[in-house]
């Protein structure tokens, strides 16, 4: 077979092979294959050396022809198929209605941004300003300055990410009570909020996570009271789980209140009434809360290097919740693990 009876078959194979190309993709391949930079038309040309001398000129016009014929009949071929498509739209009808059986999806914010927004919001009515803090910290915003003793135990590696010496993972956003007290420029009476991620190596289950939100509440002022702490409380519960929640105290221990309490408010499943959610008690755990222990002020005034917060003239409170507890019970939501895993039928649900 001479190589001008081998590019006739190559010719014919060609044509076969665009007839059957019926759309774009199988078009781009046809054209991948034959006449594209590395396709068998170019590497039918690198051939030329093998054709006898006197050949070369006969060899080189039928290569060309081919290669003018095939150019023309792909471009033919999409002609024909661009064709068969409805063209392009110059521009996007945002008035135009979907076509049957489909929908426009709407977007909504995760549960935890809006609880976080709804006690914002309560609280800002009330003046607190919002506030944030690093979340890498150092022993003395997370420890030391929140009046908590060398030796105690949430100090362990358990209870704490250590990621360098002196360099920690904040397990608490009560260090910004400390980083905002400490600014030079602020002086009592302070009102401020600080929600914000918090990290504790917890093993992963229903109910807890390694990392989490917390949001943290300071109020500094003359003559604060357990009072103001409760009455500012009763009001953040009945935004988040609506008018008629009730609040409790429960005696507690925090380093850095005295006193402290842990605060329940009325099931929000059952009103109180006694559920599965309750254990029948009608009451659920919230988060921790007390008076500022006159310690802290007295180490914020050791960093200051005054005594703008004397423990003398300056009373107040704080109080620590974690954002999704207080979420789960806004929304019924068992499993903390739900918040993370991004299943839209979750999100869509809350
Ligand atoms: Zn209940």
């Amino acid at each position: 077979m001479s190589l001008l009876d081998e590019l006739e078959t190559l010719r014919a194979e060609a044509a076969a092979g665009l007839k059957a190309a019926a759309d774009p993709a199988g078009l781009e391949a046809w054209r991948i294959k034959y006449i594209g930079t590395k396709g068998l038309l170019k590497a039918w040309m690198k051939r030329m050396g093998e054709v006898p001398k006197e050949d070369k000129p006969a060899f080189g016009q039928r290569m060309n022809a081919l290669k003018d014929e095939l150019t023309a009949a792909f471009e033919q071929a999409q002609a024909g198929t661009a064709a068969a498509r409805p063209a392009a739209k110059a521009s996007f009808d945002v008035t135009e209605p979907l076509p049957a059986g489909q929908r426009h999806e709407f977007g909504r914010r995760h549960p935890l941004t809006r609880t976080t927004e709804q006690l914002r919001d309560t609280l800002r009515a009330l003046g607190f300003e919002v506030v944030e803090g690093p979340e890498v910290e150092d022993e003395r915003h997370n420890f030391d300055d929140l009046n908590i003793p060398a030796d105690h135990p949430s100090r362990d590696n358990w209870d704490t990410f250590f990621i360098a010496k002196d360099a920690l993972l904040r397990s608490q956003t009560s260090t910004v009570q400390i980083r905002v007290m400490e600014q030079r420029s602020r002086t009592p009476p302070i009102r401020v909020i600080a929600p914000g991620r918090v990290y504790r190596p917890d093993t992963i289950d229903a109910t807890h996570a390694s990392t989490f939100h917390q949001v943290e509440g300071l109020y500094v002022d003359r003559n604060v009271s357990m009072a103001d702490l409760k009455g500012t409380l009763q009001l953040m519960v009945e935004g988040l789980f609506g008018e008629g929640t009730r609040v409790r105290f429960r005696p507690s221990f925090f380093p850095f209140t005295e006193p402290s309490a842990e605060m329940d408010c009325s099931c929000p499943a059952c009103a109180g009434e006694g559920c599965n959610v309750c254990k029948g008690i009608g009451w659920v755990e919230l988060g921790g809360c007390g008076m500022v222990d006159p310690a802290v002020f007295e180490a914020v005034n050791r960093a200051r290097g005054d005594n703008a917060y004397d423990p003398e003239v300056w009373s107040g409170f704080a109080f620590g919740f974690g954002i999704e507890r207080l979420c789960m019970r806004r929304h019924g939501i068992s499993d903390l693990r739900l918040f993370l895993e991004n299943d839209l039928r979750f999100l869509r649900q809350t």
